[in-house]
């Protein structure tokens, strides 16, 4: 069993999943330039170091859980030599699936084994430990994660190569944020056509235009009494990741050259609600859509 390891990012979802490997019984040095993830980790019971790349040195895995995919390829820089060879890093963030890709290969230059495996599941999958990973990289590779893996999540699936976990998280928050836009308009076109919420609900939950947007995340308040809608659209997850992914979306479509006219639409969608509304729950959009139709009101 793996028993000693690195982890970089201790923000909202690094320091809970650190947490739960220091509980279950592993030996974690953590390293975050921020003094209060420093303290939280400390409290936790990791050992807080005070570089990157102290805290690569001599560990079995190096796990990095990074606000983007520059801040990856930076911190490797500092990881990838100071790390014993064959070390496993298992990068968390959620990238650019070329960034992914470029630091993969960084790490099998170095002499290192990488898998990208980013997750979902929010602040309270990393936090009961019940995420779901999205792994890219060698099945050898994977195999040597699983127990590691199996800490911090529920579900652990093996997409392909390096690179293919975050082409998953891609492609799943793609259809999200479309999906999201989607059930909102036809919201508020309910609303205006005077069709309540729950009847709303209750048809379309059981009909063709059913989502897990609408029934495990419902954009308005009253039919699915969890979703952020019921807590003023506090986060959940907040527009401004919401809005990331889409855009590390739509440049994929771009780059890949797919004619994906509703990623593109969806990433301009949010990247515009995001100048305001960053930090409210991404659900929120059904109140932009309802206030600028309000502009255009009969
Ligand atoms: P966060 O901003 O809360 O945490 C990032 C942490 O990285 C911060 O504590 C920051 O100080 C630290 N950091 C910055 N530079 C560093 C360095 N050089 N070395 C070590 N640490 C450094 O972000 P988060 O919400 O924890 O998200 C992390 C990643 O997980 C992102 O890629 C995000 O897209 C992804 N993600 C987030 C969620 C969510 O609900 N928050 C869900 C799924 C995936």
């Amino acid at each position: 069993m793996t028993k000693t390891i690195g982890f970089l990012g201790l923000g909202h979802m690094g320091g809970p999943m650190a947490a739960n490997l220091v509980r279950a019984g592993y030996d974690v040095l953590a390293y975050d330039p921020v003094p209060a993830s420093q303290e939280q980790a400390r409290s936790d019971g990791a050992t807080v170091v005070d570089t990157a790349a102290a805290a690569a040195a001599n560990r079995d895995v190096v796990i990095t859980m990074l606000p983007n995919g520059k801040l990856v390829l930076d911190v490797y820089a500092e990881l990838l030599p100071a790390a014993a060879p064959g070390t496993l890093f298992l990068d968390c963030s959620t990238i650019d699936v070329a960034d992914a890709k470029a630091a993969a290969a960084l790490a099998v230059t170095a002499g290192h084994r990488p898998l990208d495996a980013p997750v979902s599941g929010g602040v309270a999958g990393a936090t009961a430990g019940t995420l779901t990973f999205m792994v890219g990289g060698t099945a050898a590779d994977f195999a040597d994660a699983g127990d590691v893996l199996a800490v911090m999540g529920a579900k652990v699936v093996h997409c392909g190569e390096s690179g293919v976990g975050q082409a998953a998280k891609i492609c799943n928050n793609m259809l999200l944020g479309i999906s999201m836009i989607g059930l909102s308009e036809a919201l508020v076109l309910g609303e205006r056509l005077g069709l309540s919420h729950q009847s709303f609900f209750d048809v379309v939950s059981t009909a063709s235009g059913q989502s897990w947007a609408l029934t495990s995340y419902c954009p308005v308040p009253g039919p699915v009494p969890t979703s952020p809608a019921n807590n003023d659209y506090q986060p959940g997850f907040a527009t401004a990741l919401m809005s990331k992914d889409l855009t590390l979306a739509a440049n994929a479509l771009q780059a890949n050259g797919i004619d994906g006219q509703l990623g593109a639409l969806a990433a301009a969608i949010y990247a515009r609600f995001n100048q305001t509304d960053a930090g409210r729950d991404f659900s929120a959009i059904v109140t932009d859509i309802r206030d600028r139709s309000a502009e255009t009101d009969r």
